[in-house]
């Protein structure tokens, strides 16, 4: 595992909790020396991450819209940045870039950003795994609802277990390092289970 996107708050959040995990997992990623793949922003937890991964040592690279490069206020110290034409681009490649993907707290683009890797998976175009590094149970209403789309029928219990779920970065990363691919066929058959 050479390179790791994470998605995170362009905004820091309401809790401290949410900057110090993000500066947690920012010096794992250094130490392990795992280069930090992200949307090249200086904001939010987005800036956090970067920051600690570069003052540990470690390897930042940046995929950031020509559009978005003023809001997010590009980051100007990272090992490379990617300036890139659109969102889709900037998905694609951070995905091409990385080994897997993490999602931290954030808001939209975050969720957006997680479910579209998601589903990339659960239809075999990557095989790289995905994990929820779920602080201060920020994101324990959304598991709730994802057993909810199980119990439901909508999702298959192992395209929803794609995604591993961990409060604590270092033991997040070890499953990332171990993880061994699984496939499963999309489509939910009509068999009575
Ligand atoms: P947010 O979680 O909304 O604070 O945004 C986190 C990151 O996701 C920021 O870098 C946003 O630019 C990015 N983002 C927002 N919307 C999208 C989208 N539709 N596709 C990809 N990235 C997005």
């Amino acid at each position: 595992m050479q390179a790791i996107s994470v998605y995170c708050g362009s905004s820091p959040g309401l809790k401290p909790d949410y900057a110090a995990s993000a500066r947690l997992l920012g010096s794992e990623l250094a130490a392990r020396g795992i280069t930090l793949v992200y949307g090249g922003g200086r904001v939010g937890l987005m800036g956090t991450i970067a920051d600690e991964v570069l003052a540990a040592g470690g390897r930042v690279v940046g995929v950031i819209p020509t559009d978005i490069a003023e809001r997010e206020v590009q980051h100007e110290s990272l090992t490379e940045l990617h300036i890139v034409a659109s969102m889709h681009e900037r998905k694609m490649l951070m995905t091409k870039l990385s080994d897997g993907m993490i999602a931290m707290p954030g808001g939209l683009g975050t969720i957006e950003e997680l479910f579209e890797v998601w589903t990339w998976a659960q239809l075999g175009f990557h095989s790289k795994p995905c994990a929820l590094l779920n602080v201060d149970g920020y994101y324990d209403q959304l598991l709730a609802f994802l057993d909810a789309m199980v119990s439901q029928r909508f999702v298959k219990r192992i395209h929803r277990d794609l995604l591993h779920t961990d409060t604590d970065p270092a033991a997040l990363l070890e499953w990332m390092q171990a993880y061994v691919p699984v496939t499963a066929d999309k489509w939910l058959d009509m068999e009575k289970t």
